[in-house]
């Protein structure tokens, strides 16, 4: 048997890509529709290899490190929530993806495109908000290629998706990234994304770097309903002050001698994040009371 990792499957055929490169067509044994377990891209596997035009068979799904039900992949390591100088960003979401990606225990970093357009004005207020968010903020420009190299450090030996709203680069960044250190006329791999093409998941190998593509998915329509007053532990910000709030459990709202407000009036917290902190938590409220409607 063979292993690899499966980087499509669309209609019961899977494609599985070994360490060296080469891809196998597949299809998955019986046992797995028995057991209920259902083969996702991004999954490691072991596989019989077929002989000729013959498709193979997925024998083995390994262990596996993680597995995101939106989107529907395994072995997400980390996930980049691609915004834009244009159009402009939606800092509420881009809170969303990090509290989703937390939850998910996933490891988040945020990339500014399109820096060519603003002197990297954009990044530097990202910057400043997410200072202590634990999601490092890359300023990329995919037209000149500023920041890409630092973007690939950032992303080595992680399996990553690019999530973002749509029209902030994200193909654009992904072809770049092919291109990266390659010879001009060598971006035959170019991928085809987006509009006409698949919308199902699939993992590409730019240069190195594991990326899952997930065409499609968009994080706006995700209604998290979980307790409200969970959401604060999203926040590595508030860790410090944690327990010092005049009651406990604080929701670090409004209620009195709260810690985390403090903070914010002192400047020690960004007060931008804080207030869609609030924000959310007063959606998180309202699905909350009606979880059962
Ligand atoms: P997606 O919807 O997120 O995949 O966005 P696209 O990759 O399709 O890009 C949307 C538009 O933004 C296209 O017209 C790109 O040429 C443009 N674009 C992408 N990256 C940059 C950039 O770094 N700078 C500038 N000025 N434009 C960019
Ligand atoms: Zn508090």
């Amino acid at each position: 048997m063979i292993r690899g990792t499966l980087t499509q499957g669309v209609g019961g055929l899977y494609f599985a890509r070994t360490l060296e490169g080469e891809e196998y067509p597949l299809r998955a044994k019986k046992k797995f529709r028995r057991q209920g377990l259902t083969p996702l891209v991004g999954d490691e596997v072991l596989f019989t290899p077929g002989t000729g035009e013959e498709h193979g068979w997925l024998e083995e799904i390994l262990p596996r490190k993680s597995e995101c039900l939106r989107p529907r992949v395994a072995n997400l390591t980390r996930m980049c929530v691609v915004t834009a100088v244009r159009p402009l960003p939606d800092w509420l979401l881009v809170d969303k993806m990090l509290y989703y990606a937390r939850r998910e225990g996933i490891g988040a970093v945020i990339a500014v495109n399109k820096c060519d357009l603003d002197g990297g004005g954009c990044a530097r207020e990202a910057a400043r908000m997410y200072k202590n968010a634990e999601a490092a903020v890359l300023p990329v420009s995919a037209a000149t290629g500023e920041g890409l190299e630092e973007m690939r450090a950032a992303l080595q030996n992680e399996t990553t998706c690019f999530l973002g709203q749509s029209g902030v680069g994200k193909s654009t960044l992904l072809n770049r990234l092919f291109a990266l250190g390659q010879e001009t006329g060598d971006i035959s791999r170019k991928i085809e994304r987006g509009k006409n093409t698949t919308r199902h998941a699939q993992m590409f190998f730019p240069n190195g770097l594991r990326v899952l593509d997930t065409p499609g998915f968009s994080l706006l329509d995700i209604e998290d309903v979980f307790e409200p007053v969970e959401l604060r532990a999203y926040y590595p910000e508030f860790a410090p002050y944690e327990g010092q709030c005049r009651f406990s459990p604080c929701c670090h709202d409004s209620e009195p001698g709260c810690a985390v407000r403090c903070a914010v009036e002192a400047g020690e917290i960004d007060g931008e994040r804080y207030g869609r902190y609030r924000i959310l938590l007063e959606n998180m409220r309202k699905n909350w009371r009606k979880r059962y409607d």
